[in-house]
């Protein structure tokens, strides 16, 4: 079918070469860069490569963001959520508040707390034991998707255990699952710019790492579109393949298109503007063809993107939706374009839309549910 397109010769020769095997470091850093023709060869080959491995059926989860606090010491240059004790708009839920939220979700269906905020001056391990303990001892069929790897490396100084050990308190207490956020872009160059007291690459890895073979899976992220380059992309995408080929504990890939417009680095002159559409049709489309059936699920954010753009990447390699959320303060913050709270229906209705059959999961892609729309 390629060579009936008018795309170079190089790019028809990668994409038939990628109908058989993943593509390499090189051929990803060539493709993430092509336009034109070569951009829509490059999306129909990811798209028909999902179709082979993960079929028609497009998942997301029933779920419920609990963002227990907006106080954090770390001070990211991408973040509007962050507040310091005693601003105002500071908040730290109480536990009274944190079941409300999640009693309010079970009634609506929810199969997944996303427990996510800020890092706490004083919060060690021991602090988000007793947050899991707290939702757990209540609701123990929900699964718990919680905290991030700069929280957790932040809890482990202060508690003075080592990552293993944290991680084996933490799953003991409930924890099922692990957010891989705090990745942002995975060079130290990037990260010194946008993110300088978070974990630097190697340790993001080796927590995360610690985390999968301690036997809590987590989601691969990455937020681009802020102050790196193409080619840093594709060094991030290779370097979480590496892992994946170690581990297998990645669950799924989640690319989130950075949201300038209230971000402290953008207010403080670093005009980028964010990803462009065809920036992020080639990430997802690269994602798939470098990663293949190795991380099989590709997840389109649509409170990043907002719902129509969403639809749009699922062509490009996506089979996830990500969750209904029931509100993401962290996004909200940023300016989500179209809320931060989605119905099953609304959902549904973008999937089959696009000729696809949507489907319920939960954070471990172990459980699927039909849908009765
Ligand atoms: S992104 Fe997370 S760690 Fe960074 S400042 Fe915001 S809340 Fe804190």
């Amino acid at each position: 079918m390629l060579d009936k397109l008018p795309i170079s010769l190089k790019t028809q020769k990668i994409l038939d070469k990628a109908l058989d095997e993943p593509i390499s470091y090189e051929d990803a850093n060539y493709l993430i860069n092509v336009g034109g023709s070569d951009l829509f060869a490059l999306v129909a080959t990811a798209d028909y490569l999902r179709k082979e491995i993960v079929g028609n059926n497009v998942t997301f989860i029933n779920n419920c963001n609990i963002n227990f606090t907006n106080v954090c010491t770390v001070k990211c240059g991408f973040c509007a959520f962050a507040r310091d004790l005693g601003d105002y708009d500071a908040y730290i839920l109480t536990d009274e508040e944190i079941l409300k939220k999640a009693s309010q979700a079970v009634e609506n269906g929810a199969r997944e707390f996303c427990l996510m905020g800020g890092v706490l001056p004083d919060a060690n391990i021991e602090y988000y034991e007793d947050l899991l303990k707290l939702l757990k001892n209540e609701f123990p069929n929900i699964l718990i998707h919680g905290f991030s790897p700069t929280m957790i490396y932040d809890a482990s100084l202060k508690s003075e255990m080592d990552i293993d050990d944290s991680f084996n308190a933490l799953k003991k207490a409930g924890l099922d699952t692990l957010p891989g956020t705090a990745a942002e872009i995975l060079t130290d160059r990037s990260r010194n710019l946008i993110c300088p007291s978070k974990v630097n690459v190697s340790k993001w890895i080796d927590i995360v790492k610690s985390a999968h073979n301690i036997g809590i899976p987590s989601s691969a992220t990455m937020m681009y579109g802020h102050v790196e380059n193409i080619q840093e992309r594709v060094e991030h995408l290779e370097i979480l393949r590496n892992i994946q080929l170690e581990t297998k504990g990645f669950t799924e890939f989640i690319p989130m298109t950075f949201m300038y417009e209230y971000s402290p680095i953008y207010n403080a002159g670093v005009k980028n503007l964010g990803a462009t559409g065809t920036e992020d049709l080639k990430l997802y489309a690269v994602s798939r063809l470098m990663f293949r059936d190795l991380i099989p699920n590709i997840q389109v954010s649509w409170v990043k993107m907002g719902f129509k753009f969403a639809q749009i990447s699922l062509t490009a390699g996506a089979n996830d939706l990500g969750g209904t959320l029931g509100g993401d303060e962290l996004s909200q913050a940023s300016g989500a374009p179209n809320g931060v709270d989605a119905s099953i229906e609304q959902l549904s209705n973008i999937v089959k839309d696009l000729g696809r059959l949507p489907v319920e999961r939960n954070s471990k892609y172990t459980e699927f549910y039909p849908i009765n729309y």
